[in-house]
């Protein structure tokens, strides 16, 4: 197994962790429900994505679905 000849500075080391910081996840928000979602994400909120409902959100199917058009909606049991 190769082993490094040499220590690693810590100039050395710090430059290469110079790249490592972490970036702040871009947001948008909902434009059903206006709450903060990740783009290109179904909202966690509504279920909206592209203007239309593609999710059962998890409050909203412990709720009556009475109402509610179901018939296009992807079944939970796949
Ligand atoms: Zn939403």
């Amino acid at each position: 197994m190769p082993v490094p000849k040499y220590r690693t500075s810590a100039s050395k080391r710090d430059m290469r962790r110079s790249h490592h910081a972490l970036k702040s996840p871009g947001l948008s928000l909902c434009s059903n429900c206006q709450e903060v979602r990740q783009p290109h994400v179904a909202c966690a909120a509504c279920g909206h994505y592209g203007g239309r409902q593609v999710i059962m959100p998890r409050k909203m199917s412990e709720m009556s679905l009475d109402g509610l058009d179901t018939q296009d909606l992807p079944s939970d049991d796949n």
